[in-house]
């Protein structure tokens, strides 16, 4: 099953897909972790790719098409995927296209105002990359649950870099959801919803049983 994970940024897909992926036994393919790690390992990718994502722009399309063309011919995605942050343009989309049929895209769907209070209160376990909201933690210095390890802010969860984030997709990715519309493939569920609920209705839209 070849499934895309659509949605402004905080809309809760790294989370969804994850868990979704868990279940389903399928790969979860980030373009901003993958980014993230290229960044942090100083590769040539990273170092074009640090600037854009630093200032809550795109990274260009040549450099995420080309990651994600490579990655799909791994061995994992045999039985399919979820992408979770591609295609975030038309161009995008339409190179995925030209390589593989996707099945389903979940769009989640979730208003401006929550999006800038959820991102800009998100904190990342620098270790295993797990997500909290401040709101969740006791103090500022509260550890990761899972690991233990440190919780941080992303530099592009600062509250000026979320509100560019938010314009360019709204610009750029929103035309997708048109886009897959057209498909017969878009399936818009309400991400404001409870996190359990958002994924049922995604493993109901999926045909899954919980
Ligand atoms: P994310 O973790 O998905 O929010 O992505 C973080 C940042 O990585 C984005 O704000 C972009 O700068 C960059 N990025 C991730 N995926 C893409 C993509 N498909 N196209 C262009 N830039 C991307």
């Amino acid at each position: 099953m070849n499934v895309i994970f659509l949605g402004p940024p905080g809309a809760g897909k790294g989370t969804q897909a994850q868990r979704v992926s868990a279940a389903l036994g399928i790969p979860q393919i980030s373009t901003g972790d993958i980014l993230r790690r290229a960044i942090a390992d100083k590769t040539k990718t990273g170092l074009e790719a640090k600037s854009y994502i630093d200032a809550g722009q795109l990274v260009p399309d040549s450099v995420v098409i080309a990651i994600v063309e490579e990655r799909l011919t791994m061995p994992d995605c045999a039985n399919g995927y979820i992408l979770d942050g591609f295609p975030r343009t038309v161009p995008q989309a339409e190179a995925l296209a030209k390589l593989q049929s996707i099945d389903s895209v979940i769009n989640l769907d979730v208003p401006d105002a929550h999006l800038v209070n959820r991102l800009s209160g998100r904190r990342v376990c620098i270790k295993c990359g797990a997500t909290y909201h401040v709101s969740m933690l006791k103090d500022g210095a509260d550890p990761c649950v899972a690991c233990n390890d440190k919780l941080v802010q992303r530099d592009d969860d600062k509250e000026e870099t979320v509100r560019s984030r938010l314009a360019v997709y709204h610009a750029q990715t929103a035309p997708l959801v048109a886009f897959y519309e057209k498909e017969g493939i878009l399936h818009t569920i309400d991400g404001a919803q409870s996190m359990d609920t958002i994924y049922d209705a995604i493993l109901k839209t999926l045909g899954v049983k919980p």
